[in-house]
This record gives structure tokens, C-alpha cells and sequence, in this order.
């Protein structure tokens, strides 16, 4: 089968490709302007019209794809084999854990000889990648999708909601979802709001390395995912990385307040205006927040699926033109989350653009884009006369989880009063009863 399909290649580059016979992997030998290059198909990432090879040397070159170009293959490519692990012994006595694939970094394997990372493991191959799992629970498996999580959506949201309710409805002692950490925190906030009474808990779980590299993070991530989905005392939706940049402990962070904050350090997640609820490290589970919602296997789960994608999210900055807000409430979306500057503000010029949004029923919240603090409109004038046009402040909550908290109210009910009375309910611990100074030390803890 072609592998040219998928690769990235669009356009002229895909035309030449596709003439001649090209699939990821194969050698091929290109001519531009009066120079050969020889090299091995790469896929493409991004936008271009280049054709990327991988030469003998190591590097990678773009060739630009034009009319002038020569495309020859040269050298079939094989397929790289990956054979599955054996898998670990299951061990009776052990709490029962179920986990979920949905793809991304912690589920892909690089394949050596073009440098690209593919989706290639599937939950049980992850289990076997990790034996020491088998130490730790009894480790069921499912593939619930194959994808980065940058081509998520809400509609995948909910089908994950859905199916990780369904196995708690079974009586399993936890669940850990491998995910691509691009948008993990957009899903821990989306699960957050669609799970409620939790009894057990649900954790996350992404790896900045993939699996298979000597560097990887997946294996202590996924220690630590299912070490606390499976004893840990609290019942909530986590998101399990690395506390620091070493392979020491995890931490598992609350799924309304964590944030990707950093493009490749494997302590990439952070605590927003909150502090993680635990910590594994050794095996031991440490709590790190005061308050938190107990496990109680008796407990009945809620499942609330439904988001509304009809849901914008506009950054405000100097120049904004409103004419953006307008279009939006054109097009027939129901809610607009504006990221605010400072305490929470939006040009004076914008104004009119917002009343219109309000008058016709948009539900219009903001948060604040300075993350950390909290939003407080009645200090100035212009905070002042946004709520007076009905514009919701979102507290300490940063501008992603207020976005995923604005589809998932549209998603339950499509009148605006009774949207903005969900917005303002603590659901899922979105919103800290107190702003936390950051340089606050952590419970347990030394410091942040
Ligand atoms: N783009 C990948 C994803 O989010 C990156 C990762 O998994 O870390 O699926």
C-alpha cells in the first residue's frame, strides 16, 4: 500500500511523488536545478511545498517542488516490524486497571530510518513495553483511537466520556488514558466536566519521548498513572507527567488546572492557580492538595457527554478588530470566550461588538491571558462595563479550561441563562476558592 497518502505531501510535491511511485521510506534521487540530491523520503510536517528527504549524512534537505524537479526512486523502502512484547502475568490480588489508547507521542514508535514518529503501539503493546506494570495492577487494555491529539474534537470528547464511564460501570478499580500531551490538558478538563461522582479515578497519561527511545518518559508517567489510578484515595480525573525534568517522581496535576506550558521538557505540565493532587514516586503515593473527592466504589457516576462546538475562543490584543466578534455571532456561534488582558479587559472598541453578541443570546465569558491570578472586573471602568453587558468573568480559571467549560455548558443546555448559571458552578474544581500565590509552598511538599 502507498504510504503517500498521509505523509503531508500536498500539491505539486504529492503529484511527483505519486508519478513517481514513491512511498515514505523509499530512496529516491532528485534533481533540481542542475544538482542531484539522493536521499529517503520523509514525511512532511507543517506547510511547504518541499519534498524532505533524509540524506546519508544524517541531515535532512527540502527540495522545493517545482515544474523543473525530477523525482526518481531509486531504493524500496521496508517497512519497519515492530513485534509485539510479551505480555506481563496478571496477578490476582491486584486492583483492576483498564488502559485506554487514543494515541500520541506515549503510543508512537520512531521509525529509525526516517526519523518520523508514527502511531504504531497499541494499549497492550504499552503494557509489555512497561513489565513493571504488571507489579502494580491488573492491566486491561482497549484502543479507543489511533491519533494525535491535535486532530481531536469535541465529538471525540464525548465518545471517551462515554466509554470510560461504561468501563466504571463495570467496577474497575481506576482508569489511565495514553494520550498525545499536545491536548491532553483540553481532554482532562473536558473529561473533568462530563464525568461527575466519580468513584474511582481517571487519569491521563502522555510521554514527551516516545515510548520506544532510551529517553523516554512513558515508562515513570505510566508507572505513576496507574499506581494512583489504581490505590490512589481520591476519585477525580488527573493528568500524570514528570515533576521535573529527571526520571524521579510524577505528579499528578487536577484536570481543570493543568496546562502545557513548555514545547519539549518532560516536566511540561503545570499546575495553574492550583496545586497537584498527588505525587508518586518509589511507588508511594504522596497527596499534595487539601481537599479532593474521596474514592467511594459505591459512588454512581454522572456522565454529562454533550459539548457544543459552536464555541469560539478570541484572544484579545492592541487592534483587535472587532469585526471578529461580529463574525462569529454571524456564523451562528452560541458562546465566545474572550481571553482578556489583566484583570480582565478588552479594547473600549470592541464594546458595541459585544453588546450586539449578548443581545442576540451569545453567551460571552472571559478569562484573564495573564494564566496566573485571578480575573477581577470591578477594579477599572472597562472591567466595569463588560459585566454590565453581561460578560461572564471566569475567576482563576485560564482561558483553555474556560473554553472547554463553556462548550461542555452550551453542550448541556441551549439557554443562555441557564448556560451562565453552569459557568459559574464550581463543577470540577475549575475555580480555587482562594488565588494562590504562586511562591506558595505545597502541602507536603518543599516547594512548587
Ligand atoms: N503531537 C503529539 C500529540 O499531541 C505530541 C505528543 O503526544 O506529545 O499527539
Amino acid at each position: 500500500m502507498s504510504e503517500l497518502e498521509g505523509s503531508g505531501y500536498k500539491g505539486k510535491a504529492f503529484q511527483l511523488l505519486q508519478q513517481a511511485d514513491c512511498s515514505v521510506g523509499d530512496i529516491l534521487k532528485i534533481t533540481s536545478k542542475g544538482k542531484t540530491y539522493e536521499g529517503i523520503l520523509i514525511p512532511r510536517f507543517g506547510e511547504g511545498v518541499a519534498i524532505i528527504i533524509k540524506m546519508k549524512s544524517g541531515y535532512n534537505i527540502g527540495i522545493e517542488a517545482t515544474t523543473e524537479v525530477k523525482v526518481e526512486k531509486i531504493g524500496k523502502g521496508t517497512v519497519p516490524k515492530f513485534e509485539a512484547p510479551q505480555l506481563p502475568k496478571q496477578k490476582p490480588s491486584l486492583p483492576h486497571v483498564v488502559i485506554m489508547s487514543t494515541g500520541g507521542t506515549i503510543a508512537s514508535r520512531v521509525d529509525y530510518r526516517t526519523g518520523a514518529v508514527r502511531s504504531a503501539m497499541s494499549a497492550s503493546d504499552l503494557y509489555g513495553v512497561v513489565p513493571e506494570l504488571a507489579d502494580i495492577a491488573r492491566v486491561d487494555t482497549e484502543i479507543v483511537y489511533s491519533i494525535y491529539s491535535e486532530n481531536l474534537t469535541p465529538q471525540n470528547w464525548t465518545e471517551l466520556a462515554q466509554t470510560v464511564a461504561k468501563r466504571i460501570e463495570q467496577g474497575v478499580d481506576g482508569v489511565v488514558i495514553a494520550h498525545g500531551t499536545d491536548t491532553m490538558a483540553y481532554t482532562s478538563a473536558a473529561l473533568s466536566f462530563a464525568l461527575q461522582n466519580l468513584p474511582v479515578p481517571v487519569i491521563l497519561v502522555g510521554a514527551q519521548r516516545s515510548s520506544d527511545r532510551p529517553s523516554s518518559d512513558a515508562a515513570t508517567n505510566l508507572i505513576g498513572a496507574v499506581k494512583a489510578a489504581g490505590e490512589a484515595p481520591f476519585a477525580e480525573v488527573g493528568l500524570a507527567m514528570h515533576e521535573t525534568v529527571s526520571d524521579i517522581a510524577t505528579v499528578i496535576h487536577r484536570g481543570t488546572k493543568v496546562r502545557k506550558c513548555h514545547t519539549s521538557r518532560r516536566d511540561t505540565f503545570k499546575s495553574v492557580n492550583g496545586f497537584p493532587i498527588a505525587k508518586v514516586q518509589n511507588l508511594q503515593i504522596t497527596i499534595t492538595s487539601d481537599s479532593y473527592q474521596k474514592r467511594d466504589p459505591k459512588r454512581k457516576i454522572t456522565l454529562k457527554p454533550h459539548f457544543n462546538d459552536k464555541v469560539a475562543l478570541v484572544k484579545f490584543h492592541p487592534g483587535l478588530d472587532p469585526a471578529v466578534i461580529d463574525f462569529y455571532v454571524e456564523k451562528g456561534f452560541k458562546g465566545i470566550l474572550l481571553e482578556g488582558s489583566g484583570l480582565g479587559h478588552v479594547s473600549k472598541f470592541c464594546f458595541d461588538a459585544i453588546k450586539r453578541a449578548t443581545a442576540k443570546g451569545v453567551v460571552v465569558a472571559l478569562a484573564s491571558q495573564c494564566i496566573w491570578g485571578r480575573v477581577d472586573m470591578n477594579v477599572y471602568d472597562t472591567g466595569r462595563d463588560l459585566l454590565s453587558f453581561g460578560v461572564v468573568p471566569l475567576e482563576d480559571m485560564f482561558p483553555e479550561t474556560g473554553l472547554v467549560k463553556l462548550m461542555w455548558a452550551l453542550g448541556q443546555t441551549s439557554d443562555p441563562k441557564e448556560a451562565t448559571a453552569l459557568l459559574k458552578a464550581n463543577v470540577a474544581g475549575e475555580y480555587s476558592p482562594r488565588t494562590l500565590p504562586q511562591e506558595e509552598k505545597l502541602p507536603n511538599e518543599g516547594g512548587n
